[in-house]
C-alpha cells in the first residue's frame, strides 16, 4: 500500500482545486481576534452577579428583582440585549405541568440570544443558568447516600423552593462562557454563515426540562439545529481528589464511533487546539460521566449533534451544595474553554454545511468501483463550498489518520483502497479555509427479519 501512495496523490491532482486555500495550518486572524478577546474580568463579573441571586433554582421564587429565578432570568436577558442591536434576546417560554421534580406548576424561561448569519442553520453555545442544592450535595450521593432522602419533595409542594443554591460553578460557569461568547461574537463584526444561537436553559437541575422543551419545538418547528456546545461544570481546575488540571477540558459525545456528535468532538479537537494550542481538548466516546447528565442528551434524544463540556477534575463536594460559590472558580481556566468554544464554533460558523455522503435511499455512497478495489466517494456538494477534505483511518481507531484536500468535485476515486478496511469521510471547506465537520461513511444498521419456519 505504501508502494502506491504516490500513485493515489498524483491520480488525486487532477482534482485539486483551482481556488487558492488557505494552508491546513492558517489560522483566520478574525477568529484569533475573536478568541483573544474572551476576558476573564467579565467572566469574573457574570458568576460574581450570577451567585448574588442567592439561588436560580428553578422551583424558587420568581418576584423578587434581586433573589431567586425570576430577577436571574431579568438580569441575563437585559445583560445580552446590551452587548449589540444584532443580537435578538428573548425569553423561550413554556408553561410546565407537574410532573417528576417539577413538584407545582411553573413557568419556565429559557434566554436565548440569536445572532442571525447569512443562513437559518444554527450553531448553539449553551449552559444551564438554574441552580440547585440539597442537603450533602454531590458528595453525599457519591458517597452512597440515599438520594432519594436527600430529593425528597418540599412538605407543601406549592412553595417556592427558596433554599441557598449558589451554583456558580453548576452551571454558573457554563451560563458565563455562554454570555462571554454572546458578546464576543456579536462584537467581532464578522458575517457568519451559520446563525449563532447562545442559549441559557433553565430545569436542568430537574430533568433537563428546559433543553427538553426546546428540542421538542425545535423539531415540530423544523428548527435546522446543526450543532450544539453544551458547557456544564467548566469552571473549576482543583478537583476534590487533590489533583489539578488547568490544561485540559473533557467533551463528551454519544455513540455510535461516527455519529455526528462524535464528529463535532473530533471537529472541537482539531480546530479547538488550533486556535488555542495552550489547552488540550480530551474527548470522551461516552455521552456523559456515570450516572451523570446534561442538556446535549436531550438534544441528542431527539436526533441533533451535541457534546457536552465538562472540567477535567471535578469537585463533587462542591456540586449541587451550598459550597459551589466563586471561590471554586479558576478564572484563566473558565477563559480557556470558552476560547476553545470560540474557536470551534467560529470556524464551524463560517464553514460551509458539512456534506451529505447518504442516498436519497439512506445509503452511504461509497462503493468498489471501478476496479472493484478501490475506494469510490461521492457526496452532495455543500452552498459555498469550493472545496472538500478527504479523511480517512484504519477501522479500527477513533481519531482520523490521513487527510487529502481535493477540489471542487462531488466525487473521487484513491484506488487500490480496501473500502473494508478504513473509514472514510468528508468535509466542506469554503474559500477562507473554514471546514465543516466530517461527515462519514457508514452503513445503516440492518434491520432483522426474523426467519419463519414451517411448525412439523
Ligand atoms: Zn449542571
Amino acid at each position: 500500500m505504501r508502494r502506491m501512495l504516490p500513485f493515489c496523490v498524483a491520480a488525486l491532482l487532477q482534482f485539486t482545486a483551482v481556488p487558492l486555500f488557505a494552508q491546513p495550518a492558517d489560522l483566520d486572524p478574525r477568529i484569533v481576534k475573536l478568541v483573544s478577546s474572551v476576558s476573564e474580568e467579565r467572566l469574573g463579573a457574570i458568576l460574581k452577579k450570577l451567585e448574588s441571586f442567592e439561588t436560580r433554582s428553578t422551583m424558587s421564587s420568581t418576584d423578587s428583582t434581586t433573589r431567586g429565578i425570576g430577577a436571574a432570568r431579568e438580569w441575563i436577558r437585559q445583560e445580552m440585549a446590551s452587548y449589540s442591536p444584532k443580537l435578538q434576546v428573548t425569553f423561550d417560554t413554556y408553561q410546565v405541568a407537574v410532573q417528576g421534580r417539577i413538584t407545582r406548576p411553573i413557568e419556565l424561561r429559557n434566554v436565548m440570544a440569536i445572532l442571525p448569519g447569512r443562513s437559518p442553520r444554527r450553531i448553539y453555545v449553551s449552559g444551564h443558568y438554574d441552580s440547585l442544592a440539597r442537603p450533602g450535595g454531590q458528595g453525599a450521593s457519591n458517597s452512597g447516600a440515599d438520594t432519594e432522602t436527600l430529593t425528597a419533595r418540599p412538605a407543601d409542594p406549592n412553595a417556592p423552593l427558596d433554599n441557598f443554591a449558589p451554583g456558580v460553578n453548576d452551571d454558573g460557569s457554563g451560563t458565563a462562557l455562554t454570555i462571554e461568547l454572546a458578546r464576543v461574537f456579536s462584537q467581532s463584526g464578522i458575517d457568519f454563515d451559520a446563525t449563532l444561537v447562545f442559549m441559557c436553559h433553565a430545569g436542568e437541575e430537574q430533568g433537563l426540562v428546559g433543553a427538553r422543551l426546546h428540542a421538542q419545538r425545535a423539531v415540530a418547528e423544523k428548527i435546522p439545529i446543526e450543532a450544539v456546545f453544551n458547557n456544564d461544570i467548566v469552571g473549576g481546575d482543583h478537583g476534590g481528589s487533590g489533583i489539578i488540571d488547568g490544561a485540559t477540558i473533557r467533551v463528551y459525545s454519544e455513540g455510535p464511533e461516527d455519529s455526528t456528535s462524535r464528529a463535532l468532538a473530533r471537529f472541537i479537537e482539531r480546530w479547538g487546539e488550533r486556535y488555542v494550542p495552550s489547552h488540550t481538548v480530551r474527548p470522551m466516546a461516552r455521552p456523559d460521566r456515570f450516572g451523570r447528565g446534561g442538556d446535549h442528551s436531550a438534544y441528542n434524544q431527539l436526533g441533533f449533534t451535541a457534546v457536552g463540556f465538562r472540567e477535567s477534575r471535578e469537585n463533587f463536594t462542591k456540586q449541587h451544595d451550598v459550597r459551589d460559590t466563586y471561590d471554586g472558580i479558576s478564572l484563566p481556566y473558565l477563559a480557556q474553554n470558552a476560547r476553545v468554544n470560540a474557536a470551534s464554533a467560529a470556524t464551524l460558523a463560517l464553514a460551509p454545511p458539512p456534506p451529505s455522503v447518504v442516498s436519497v435511499r439512506g445509503q452511504a455512497m461509497i462503493t468498489r468501483a471501478p476496479t472493484g478495489y478501490d475506494a469510490n466517494l461521492k457526496w452532495t456538494s455543500s452552498p459555498g463550498a469550493v472545496g472538500y477534505r478527504i479523511f480517512w483511518r484504519e477501522a479500527w481507531g477513533p481519531d482520523w489518520q490521513h487527510d487529502l484536500l481535493v477540489g471542487n468535485v462531488t466525487n473521487v476515486v484513491l484506488p487500490n483502497m480496501q473500502i473494508d478496511d478504513f473509514v472514510f469521510g468528508v468535509a466542506a471547506i469554503d474559500a477562507g479555509g473554514h471546514e465543516s465537520f466530517v461527515s462519514a461513511y457508514v452503513s445503516p444498521p440492518r434491520a432483522n427479519t426474523p426467519i419463519k419456519t414451517v411448525s412439523q
